[in-house]
């Protein structure tokens, strides 16, 4: 890529995008750059037709939609882990369409937590998104363990990113289960799944990942690196719509293990309507899910993830690297006056789909970039996510963002805003 900071060359990189036709597949809104799709990704015409056709199933077959239609709401988690699994270099098997990322970890956890003798804490690390933290100390304290004691956090070293040095020098062996981020959720950084898990298992310790912020985004070869088990939400990356239904991978190899926290959709669907007292838990991943699926919150995905199957993850990895790419060079060569530090790592294999500038004044200068119609991500206390999503940002998307916060910048525009966060932010 050339340092190149005028309109026109943003302009030739999206002629020459072989993505740039998905673009008019999503509902993007007049003047609005969207720079926000690691937190919602947008609607595409794809799914918001995967929602209707499920309505449209309601309307027709009432509860006879459970088995007729083009695709039974009884089959559809399955149909949905099918389409998911390359996603996350699985088998169709190994990956089930259920819950949310933080229901889903608790039931792994349940499932694959069993402290033995001296082998009782859970790892994590001390940036991880709090609520898997919550999920961990809480299921900790389910097993009568206090987690100020059991919940071991691997720190960071300048407070936005791991070194994985240091995660596996904490692989102690009186750790029973690892969960650990694949991206971190401020910084962007991409942590070596690969050699953490093969770090663990040589320490006989189990090991899972919250795939949130690379699902989507990313490649993943969960199998080939044997990950014992993931867990991820659709509503970021996949655009799956508004607390859709999250996913989960278990590991064939583990195929069998009760779920901790049975119900009978994670029943052999041969036998569910069997109605036993006595549960036959599915021989795959189905077995963790728990109860009836949120047919309407997992419909749009269907849609979504047939243009990820048509686009495919290589070129997304891509096209978003280099979008990251091309922020990162015009932030360097346009906002050099203005104290912004990039903090998400540089190397592409350490970084994700998002670039995270850090500035005293982040607050009011993400409340400015939104009066312009930017919408980018404040982080508490001092961070900027910016996320250019390779399926509908373009390169002159990237140029007008960047802009635009000059303009802020040397306007001083956003001193008229409170630097306080809003309640969701
Ligand atoms: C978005 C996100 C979550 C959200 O969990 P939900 O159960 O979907 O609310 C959890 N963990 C990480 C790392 C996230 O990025």
């Amino acid at each position: 890529m050339e340092r190149d900071t005028r309109l026109e060359y943003a302009r030739k990189l999206d002629q020459q995008d072989a993505l740039n036709s998905y673009r008019d597949e999503f509902y993007l809104q007049p003047e609005v750059i969207y720079m926000d799709g690691n937190s919602l990704g947008l609607l595409s015409k794809r799914a918001e037709q995967s929602l209707l056709s499920a309505l449209d199933a309601w309307k027709k077959y009432g509860i006879d939609g459970w088995t007729q239609g083009k695709d039974p709401w009884f089959y559809f988690s399955e149909t949905l882990s099918e389409m998911c699994a390359p996603l996350v270099g699985a088998a169709k098997e190994e990956v089930i369409i259920t819950g949310s990322t933080t229901t889903n970890l608790h039931q792994l956890i349940a499932s694959f937590y069993h402290p033995e003798g001296a082998r009782i804490k859970i790892l994590a690390d001390e940036l991880n998104f709090p609520s898997d933290l919550y999920a961990i100390s809480s299921q900790l304290v389910l097993h009568g363990y206090d987690p100020k004691e059991q919940m071991k956090l691997v720190k960071s070293r300048d407070g936005d990113t791991l070194s994985e040095a240091d995660i596996i020098d904490a692989m102690t062996d009186d750790v029973a289960l690892i969960v650990l981020p694949s991206v971190l959720y401020r910084s962007g950084q991409i942590l070596n799944m690969k050699a953490l898990t093969n770090a663990a298992h040589e320490r006989n310790i189990l090991i899972g990942f919250d795939l949130c912020h690379s699902i989507g985004s990313i490649p993943h070869c969960l199998d080939d690196w044997d990950v014992d088990f993931a867990f991820w939400c659709n509503y970021k990356h996949l655009n799956g719509g508004p607390g859709a239904v999250g996913g989960l991978y278990v590991n064939k190899k583990h195929f069998g293990q009760k779920p901790g926290l049975a119900g009978w959709f994670g029943s052999d669907k041969e036998k569910q309507f069997d109605l036993a007292i006595e549960m036959t838990p599915a021989s795959n991943a189905g077995a963790y899910q728990i109860g009836t699926p949120s047919i309407f919150s997992a419909a749009p995905l269907y849609g979504s993830l047939q243009i990820f199957a048509e686009a495919g993850i290589h070129a997304i990895r891509e096209k978003s690297l280099k979008l990251t790419d091309y922020m990162t060079l015009l932030v360097e060569e346009e906002l050099s006056d203005y104290q912004f530090t990039i903090t998400n790592p540089k190397e592409h294999e350490r970084r994700g789909g998002h670039l995270f500038l850090v500035h005293e004044e982040a607050a009011r200068i993400c409340k400015a970039l939104k009066e312009y119609k930017v919408i980018p991500d404040f982080r508490s206390p001092n961070g900027i996510r910016l996320a250019p999503v390779a399926l509908y940002n373009s390169y002159e998307d990237v140029w007008r963002t960047v802009q635009i916060l000059k303009k802020i910048m040397k306007e001083e525009s956003y001193k008229k805003f409170e630097n306080k966060r809003d309640v969701v932010a």
